[in-house]
């Protein structure tokens, strides 16, 4: 629940979808021109997920915390790194559905695909390779325990636990 929260203030970028396929037709669909960074980067939908976190969680509080944690974690990474293609600062309006005044921009950001992005990106794999590793679990198990197993095998017999301690 706690890594799902970090992604899923993307959802609202999902009309992309839509408005490719659209994007030539005599009603073009403009969802996510129009809605992302807005639908899921705000505090209602962060409440939203925290409180669908609350009631599912068996550690009811510490994981409604990581996942508040996490979920605004996004919203930093996208504040700071996270420019659009065409130079858009993709404002964060932090405060919807309750007030729109505060669109959220930092005048130090930079564009996604710059290489600080990428020597993040990078740093973040390899620790996750690491810890996979080492604990047995890799960050595969969000999607299929069958992929996860094989990785953290392949892992283990490249790099055998005990050889690297
Ligand atoms: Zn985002």
């Amino acid at each position: 629940m706690v890594t799902w929260a970090s992604v899923v203030p993307d959802l609202d970028g999902l009309g992309i979808v839509a408005e490719r396929l659209t994007q030539n037709s005599r009603h073009p669909l403009t969802w996510w021109s129009d809605y992302h960074h807005v639908l899921g980067h705000n505090l209602g939908f962060a409440i939203v997920v925290a409180t669908l976190a609350a009631i599912i969680a068996k550690q009811r509080t510490k994981v409604t915390l990581l996942v508040l944690f996490s979920f605004h974690l996004h919203l930093l990474g996208d504040l700071i790194g996270a420019r659009g293609p065409d130079g858009d600062q993709w404002p964060i309006p932090y405060l919807l559905p309750f007030s729109k005044q505060a669109e959220l921009t930092w005048t130090g950001q930079w564009a996604l695909n710059t290489w600080p992005n990428v020597v993040v990106t990078t740093l973040l794999i390899a620790i996750a390779v690491l810890l996979a590793r080492r604990r047995g679990y890799s960050p595969l198990e969000l999607f299929s325990a069958k992929a996860d197993v094989a990785v953290v095998g392949a892992l283990r017999a490249r790099f055998p636990v005990s050889a690297i301690k």
